[in-house]
């Protein structure tokens, strides 16, 4: 199907891009159009106007920052998923973008369009609030910056004004992460039925810190508290982690649909939390 009628901009600098933003009634960013298009055509969204960022220089790089890296707004997931500082410093969102779709949507969508989009599903939130990420949104009002814990609302639902473009997103080094899923086609390379990625400090021996996050199994990506508290404070024991599963889906309403029930998905989430601190702490 076709997309209803809409205008398209295609700003070449950001503040063009920003201010055509604020002034539009009902306007939608296009980075990747992975997910907005698929949208589109199916009529479940319709802008008036389209505004694509793609054309804006300086949006697409990775930067070493010191203490952290930033990913820019048309950074691809494919580059993500191969960027030697992300593998190193965010190895979880290097794991996630790497796992997500097929070749063809990593080269084309992009890793800040999928933390926009908030899909409940999707990989790459998870490894974000995990790495206890932070959200550069700005606007004609200014800029802003939004801890990962607080960006994902609900379904598709982030904490982004309508006017903010999501520029970069900073990632702090140090620690060490995993995202482990099980895919809904068996494998990797496709929407999770239930993943887990996993941040770990263990600089000083045992568990200082630890951050757990779950993507697939709720009405959004979310950080599972209780089942990080569990092994803070251990040496990641094989109890410390059963613990630490077994609160993998405390405090949230787990999902039920085609791809499996309640009760699955419970187990699905203990299994990916439990697999994801093994391989990490082995
Ligand atoms: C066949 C297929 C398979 C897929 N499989 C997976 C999968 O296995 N795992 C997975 O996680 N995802 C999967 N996806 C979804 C896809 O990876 C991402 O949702 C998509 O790449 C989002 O990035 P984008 O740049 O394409 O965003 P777009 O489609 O351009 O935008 C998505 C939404 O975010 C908004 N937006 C985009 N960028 C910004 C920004 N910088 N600031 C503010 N708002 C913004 C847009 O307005 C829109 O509402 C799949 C998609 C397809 C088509």
């Amino acid at each position: 199907m076709y997309p209803p009628k809409f205008d398209y901009l295609s700003p070449t600098t950001l503040d063009e891009a920003l201010s055509a933003l604020s002034g539009a009634e009902n306007a939608k960013i296009l980075s990747g159009g992975m997910s907005l298009i698929p949208l589109m055509k199916l009529r479940l969204v319709r802008p008036a106007t389209v505004i694509d960022i793609s054309r804006i220089p300086g949006l697409d790089s990775i930067e070493d920052r010191g203490s952290h890296i930033e990913i820019g707004a048309m950074v691809r997931t494919s580059d993500t998923a191969g960027n030697a500082l992300v593998r190193e410093h965010a190895t979880a969102l290097a794991e996630a973008a790497g796992s997500t779709a097929d070749l063809q949507v990593r080269n084309q969508g992009t890793t800040c369009g999928s933390i926009a989009h908030a899909d409940l599903a999707a990989d790459q939130p998870a490894a974000v609030l995990a790495l206890g990420a932070t959200m550069v949104a700005e606007s004609t009002r200014g800029t802003r910056e939004i801890a990962a814990a607080d960006f994902f609302v609900d379904t598709l639902t982030s904490a982004l004004e309508p006017d903010e473009i999501l520029t970069r997103i900073k990632i702090p080094k140090g620690g060490r992460s995993v995202y482990r899923k099980l895919g809904r086609r068996g494998g990797d390379s496709d929407y999770p039925i239930a993943a887990a990625a996993v941040w770990v400090d263990t600089t000083v021996g045992d568990i200082s810190e630890a951050r757990i996050a779950l993507t697939g199994v709720s009405s959004k990506p979310y950080l599972a508290l209780d089942a990080a508290a569990s092994v803070v404070g251990t040496d990641g024991s094989a109890e410390a982690i059963a613990a630490a599963a077994s609160h993998a889906t405390d405090g949230v309403v787990v999902l039920e649909d085609l791809y499996g029930t309640v009760d699955y998905r419970k187990q699905l989430a203990e299994t990916y939390v439990r697999r994801a601190l093994e391989d990490l702490l082995a």
